[in-house]
């Protein structure tokens, strides 16, 4: 922000610079909280005024990082501005008229600086309202809260927000621990017309969500009529998560991810059977990642004997594969066209033809494509993926992304808070992080872990690091159910 340039003669240019040495963001601080201030009015006369931005971040982001000025940012949030403004009249009544000119005004600051430092008030409000009410940057409550949030957490915003939305979205980011918004977030973007809301690197999407008091179990049903089921059937933390709020839950889902892109946390233990056990990878490596997990593989059908007739049977198995897995594959004919070829190639009876066809249909590799190369099928209950996982050493495989897949470990659904949770890798920790900030994951395993680990103040040194693996405690009260 640009500093007025002021006018004045030789001899006054010296006072004017002391009196214009800014005051230490301690002093601000001080100030504020000294008796007799109006501590709305102050903070709002702070960003009102024309100090340099590193200084306005630096008193706000200070502020948040203490229990009061926690509070007090959080009530203006969810209070009017309009109630904030002093009686102008009044208390430059009582503080002496503001001089008229700014020359005149430097020169009166100049015995208000030592009484600023006693108390604290000259310099609080006098000079702040010196500087500020003449000219506010906020004609709107929204406008207001926009700027707190770019004061606080560094962000700049795309689109248009409304007033309700920045306010959910501001006391949503109070859940987390300070600091933890401003070093993962960067961009903030509304459209409210897309279906999904996403975060990409820093950047969160917020969208398809109205800011209302709307729970997840209110926007389910509407979820289902697009076949997704968020939640999931017999889990606790589902079931707790039924009747907290689907804005600020979105919101902290979507900064889990932002805080698993700062620190790297499932790239570090998405493998862990404790995380979930996955792998994660392009369409065109799923007939390879399938066939490592494949314990058993079943016979080949009997018509098929000769090394090249298996080799050629093999291939069959994979082209299959290969279609189901591409974007816009529909292997179905290429099952019926595998099999004919073969029938073919090796002159075979149309009855050893029909079995060919129906084992490579059957075959396990070739069904979970077939069942999975649909988005969605993180829905399917735990006892039809253990079934449909069970050839694979209990890994179940699905498209996460058009253009990938991954797969997990059936057997740590156990603990999942939701069917989301199981989409993918990502999805896996930004689940866990919302479901801990909104007060719903009591009693699971991994509850002690994200205390130690991520539920801390931020430290730059250690917090954007990848977190430390869970311990043998953690591990332990895996035997934990999910029952009640
Ligand atoms: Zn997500």
């Amino acid at each position: 922000m640009q500093r007025e340039v002021i006018q004045m003669d030789d001899d006054d240019a010296v006072d004017a610079e002391e009196a214009d040495a800014e005051p230490t963001v301690d002093e601000l601080l001080a100030a504020l909280w000294g008796p007799g201030v109006k501590k709305k009015a102050y903070v709002l006369g702070v960003m009102q005024s024309n100090r340099h931005d590193t200084i306005k971040k630096e008193f706000i982001s200070r502020l948040a990082g203490e229990d009061r000025g926690k509070k007090l940012l959080e009530s203006m949030v969810k209070g009017s501005v309009i109630n904030w403004i002093p009686d102008v009249s009044r208390v430059t009544n009582v503080m002496k008229p503001i001089p008229p000119s700014k020359k005149a005004q430097w020169a009166a600051m100049i015995p208000a600086v030592p009484i600023a430092l006693l108390g604290g008030f000259a310099l609080g409000i006098q000079k702040l309202l010196a500087e500020g009410w003449s000219r506010s940057p906020f004609t709107s409550h929204r406008d207001w809260i926009k700027e707190l949030m770019r004061l606080e957490f560094d962000v700049t915003f795309s689109n248009h927000w409304s007033e309700a939305e920045l306010r959910k979205t501001y006391l949503a980011f109070h859940l987390v621990p300070d600091g933890t918004v401003r070093a993962c977030v960067n961009g903030l973007e509304r459209n409210k017309f897309s279906i999904g809301s996403f975060a990409s690197g820093s950047d969160i999407s917020m969208a398809g969500l109205l800011p209302t008091g709307s729970t997840m179990g209110g926007v389910e049903p509407y979820s289902r009529l697009f076949g997704q089921k968020f939640l999931k059937t017999g889990s606790k933390y589902s079931s707790r998560m039924k009747y907290k709020n689907a804005w600020t839950m979105t919101t902290l889902h979507e900064l889990g991810h932002t805080v698993d892109n700062k620190r790297g946390v499932m790239d570090a233990h998405g493998e862990n059977s404790e995380f979930g056990g996955w792998t994660d990878f392009h369409n065109s490596q799923l007939a390879d990642e399938m066939k490592e997990s494949l314990t058993v593989p079943p016979p080949t059908p009997n018509c098929i004997q000769t090394p090249r007739q298996i080799q050629k049977w093999n291939h069959s198995i994979e082209w299959c594969i290969n279609d189901f897995a591409s974007p816009d594959g529909n292997g179905d004919n290429t099952i019926r066209e595998e099999a004919e070829d073969i029938t073919r190639t090796y002159n075979l009876t149309p009855h050893d033809s029909q079995d060919l066809k129906s084992a490579l249909a059957s075959h396990p590799m070739v069904k979970m494509a077939k069942k999975n190369f649909k988005l969605g099928a993180w829905n399917r209950s735990d006892d039809t993926m253990r079934e449909m996982a069970a050839p694979f050493g209990g890994r179940y495989f699905h498209r996460s992304y058009t253009q990938d897949w991954v797969s997990f470990e059936v057997e740590s659904r156990k603990d999942a808070v939701s069917n989301y949770q199981y989409r993918a890798p990502g999805e896996w920790f930004a689940e866990l992080y919302a479901h801990y900030y909104m007060g719903t994951l009591d009693g699971h395993p991994l509850k002690g872990w994200f205390e130690r680990e991520i539920d801390q103040n931020f430290d730059p040194e250690t917090m954007l690091a990848p977190p430390a693996p869970p311990n043998a405690e953690d591990v332990a009260a895996h035997a934990n159910d999910n029952d009640n």
